[in-house]
C-alpha cells in the first residue's frame, strides 16, 4: 500500500491526466484566510485581497435564505426560472439568453470547455483575470497572451482591443475581456468596443467579464449587455459576488444568443445554483437602494483611498472597480509580510506577473484608516 502511494503522487496522475491538465497550475486564491482569522479573530482582521463586498448583501437577501431553510430537502429549480425572469426585467435580456452558473468561474470554465479545446487558440490580455488562462489550458487549447497597454499609457497596463483583434488568427475560437479588470482595474470605453467587435470574426466567440459592473460609474463605463442581441458571437458574464456582496453563495450568469445558452445547458451541471442562493439573488435584485448604497460607499471610498495612497508617493492604477492595484516597488513582499503581520491582508500579485504591485480591496472607512495608518508604520521614515 504505502509503495504504491508514494509513486501515485501528483506527477503521476498530471500524466495521466488530459493534455491540458497536465502543466496547469491551480487558480492561487491568495493568502490561508481560515488560519488568519483563527491567528487574528476574525474581527481583528483586515482582509482587503479578494475584492469582497465589505458592506454584505441586502437585508432582504437574507431574509430569503431563511426562507429557504424549509426546502433544503428538495434539489432546486434546475432551470433557476424565478431569477432569470428576474434578471431579464432588470437587464432587458430575454430570459432564454441567460444562463446561471456557480459563480462567473464555472461559466468562463464551461465556455472555454464547450468553445475551445485541442488544436484552438484562446486570446486574451496579459494581466487579465486568472480565470482565462486556466480555463483556456484546461480545455487543451492554446493561449495567447497578448501584450497590454503600456505603463505610460491613460489606462497602464489595459486591454489593448487593437492588439487583441490582431492577435485573432483563424484557429482562434474564444477571446477572453475583462472590463473592468481584474487584477488592473482598468476598463475601455464602449466605443472601442465596437469598433472591436466590428474587427472580430463572426465565428470567434468574445466573452466579457463585467465582474464589476455594478461598481462602476456610468458616466466613464459602459456595458457590452445591450451589444448581445446585436452579437450572436458576444457573451457578457456577471456575478453576484461583488457588487451585490454574496460571494458566499457562489452565483453567477451569462448573457448570449439563445443557441449558446442551449449548446451550453448540454454540458451544465443540472442543479448547478442551490436553492437559498436562488431566492437570496432574486431578493438582492429587488433592493435597488441597498445596491446603490454600496455603490456609493465604494466610490466614495475607492477615490479617499487613491488619494491617501498617492500621497505617499505610490503609484496607483486607475479603477472603476472594488480594489485598487498599487505599486509597492521592489520592496513589495516586505510590505506585504509586515501588514500581514498587523492582520492586514492585501493580495500578492507574484502569481500575476506584477511582484512590484499589491492589489488592495477598497474596505470600509475604518478598515480604510486601519491599512493607512499600519502602512504608515510599516513604510516608517521611507516617505
Ligand atoms: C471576482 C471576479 C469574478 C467573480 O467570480 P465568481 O465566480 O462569480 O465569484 C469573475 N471575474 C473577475 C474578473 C473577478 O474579479
Amino acid at each position: 500500500m504505502s509503495a504504491a502511494g508514494a509513486t501515485h503522487d501528483e506527477a503521476w496522475f498530471a500524466a495521466r491526466a488530459v493534455a491540458g491538465v497536465q502543466r496547469l497550475r491551480a487558480y492561487d486564491p491568495g493568502h490561508d484566510l481560515v488560519a488568519l482569522r483563527r491567528r487574528f479573530g476574525a474581527h481583528a482582521l483586515v482582509e482587503l485581497g479578494s475584492n469582497e463586498n465589505p458592506y454584505g448583501p441586502s437585508a432582504d437577501a437574507r431574509a430569503a435564505i431563511l426562507d429557504q431553510l424549509h426546502a433544503l430537502h428538495r434539489y432546486p429549480d434546475p432551470r433557476g426560472g424565478d431569477l432569470k425572469r428576474a434578471l431579464s426585467a432588470r437587464h432587458g435580456v430575454a430570459p432564454e439568453r441567460l444562463l446561471l452558473g456557480n459563480g462567473s468561474h464555472e461559466l468562463l470554465m464551461l465556455l472555454a470547455q464547450v468553445f475551445a479545446g485541442p488544436g484552438s487558440e484562446v486570446a486574451f490580455s496579459r494581466y487579465g483575470f486568472a480565470v482565462f488562462a486556466i480555463a483556456a489550458q484546461a480545455s487543451g487549447a492554446v493561449p495567447r497572451v497578448v501584450e497590454p497597454l503600456p505603463r505610460d499609457a491613460a489606462m497602464p497596463l489595459g486591454h489593448d482591443l487593437e492588439a487583441i483583434a490582431r492577435a485573432i488568427t483563424p484557429a482562434t475560437r474564444l477571446v477572453y475581456l475583462a472590463n473592468p479588470n481584474n487584477p488592473t482595474g482598468t476598463w475601455y470605453p464602449g466605443d472601442a468596443f465596437q469598433v472591436f467587435m466590428r474587427r472580430v470574426p463572426e465565428d470567434v466567440l468574445v466573452v466579457v467579464d463585467e465582474a464589476y459592473a455594478e461598481l462602476a460609474d456610468p458616466a466613464v463605463w459602459s456595458s457590452a449587455l445591450p451589444l448581445v442581441a446585436c452579437h450572436p458571437n458576444l457573451v457578457v458574464t456577471r456575478t453576484f459576488s461583488k457588487g451585490y456582496g454574496l460571494a458566499g453563495l457562489r452565483v453567477g450568469y451569462l448573457a448570449g444568443a439563445p443557441g449558446l445558452v442551449a449548446v451550453l445547458e448540454r454540458v451544465r451541471e443540472s442543479f448547478n445554483v442551490n436553492g437559498p442562493a436562488l431566492a437570496a439573488c432574486e431578493a438582492a435584485l429587488g433592493d435597488e437602494a441597498h445596491l446603490r448604497w454600496v455603490a456609493e460607499r465604494n466610490a466614495e471610498q475607492r477615490s479617499m483611498l487613491a488619494r491617501a495612497l498617492r500621497e505617499r508617493g505610490l503609484f496607483v492604477f486607475p479603477s472603476q472597480t472594488n480594489f485598487l492595484l498599487v505599486e509597492l516597488g521592489p520592496e513589495t513582499a516586505r510590505i506585504e509580510a509586515a501588514l500581514l503581520e498587523q492582520g492586514v491582508v492585501l493580495r500578492p500579485m507574484g502569481g500575476y506577473g506584477l511582484p512590484g504591485c499589491s492589489r488592495i480591496t477598497v474596505g470600509t472607512a475604518e478598515e480604510n484608516r486601519r491599512l493607512l495608518r499600519t502602512l504608515d508604520d510599516v513604510l516608517g521614515g521611507r516617505r
